[in-house]
């Protein structure tokens, strides 16, 4: 398979990111959620991502930040390190503010258009067939819960965003984009702090 270049990459990606958000959109509508005055700010929950794609495209978005703001971005991932690293060897799940979520007051994102599958998936109910058969679903977000138990109670469906294809294309699409060296590169398992204290992922 032809390997990609890093635009033609980040183009692909930009449109899978585009599928999920409608998707995100349709589903939120059905189930009465939005985000408006929101206390429980899902960037403070820990996720760790699984792509070099994904983990390129946060570094293209990065690169384009005013030198003073990346510098501040790059603090705070290192205190997000510290502190999850901290809270792990606890036997805690961290709970720390993404080093991205430049506002905290507003909890908004410092690189929306960059940001992460998860972080545009997390809120709806969604599932997920992985590669060896195995279904696994996500509920959504605590707000979202609260709504869909109402959905439930009154007897209404509640809709389940089937993420399988997206997540099909952005495996074949990690393929594409890291090439042959795939299969003997490290796997990614990182928190975007970590992609952000790495700095852009090596592909060689
Ligand atoms: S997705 Fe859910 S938890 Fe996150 S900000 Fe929106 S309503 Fe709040
Ligand atoms: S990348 Fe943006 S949306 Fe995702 S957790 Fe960080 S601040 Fe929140």
């Amino acid at each position: 398979m032809k390997k990609l270049t890093p635009n033609g990459a980040f183009r692909k990606l930009a449109a899978i990111y585009d599928a999920m958000v409608s998707r995100y959109v349709e589903s939120a509508q059905v189930i009465g959620l939005t985000c408006d005055d929101c206390a429980e700010n899902c960037c403070l929950t820990f996720f760790q991502h699984h792509t070099y794609v994904e983990w390129a495209y946060l570094w293209e978005g990065l690169a384009a930040l005013p030198p003073e703001r990346l510098e501040a971005v790059r603090q705070r991932a290192h205190e997000y390190v510290e502190q999850a690293r901290e809270a792990l060897s606890r036997g805690l799940r961290p709970r720390v503010m993404c080093p991205l979520n430049l506002d905290r007051e507003q909890g908004l994102c410092g690189l929306y258009d960059h940001r992460l599958m998860i972080c545009r998936m997390h809120g709806v109910p969604n599932e997920l067939v992985r590669p060896d058969g195995r279904r696994v679903s996500f509920p959504g977000c605590q707000r979202c819960q609260g709504l869909t138990e109402g959905l439930r109670a009154g007897g209404h469906a509640v809709p389940v965003v089937d993420r399988t294809p997206l997540y099909k294309e952005l495996a074949a699409l990690e393929m594409r984009f890291v090439g042959a060296n795939l299969r003997r590169l490290p796997k990614v398992d990182h928190t975007i702090a970590e992609m952000i204290v790495l700095g852009p992922p090596r592909l060689k």
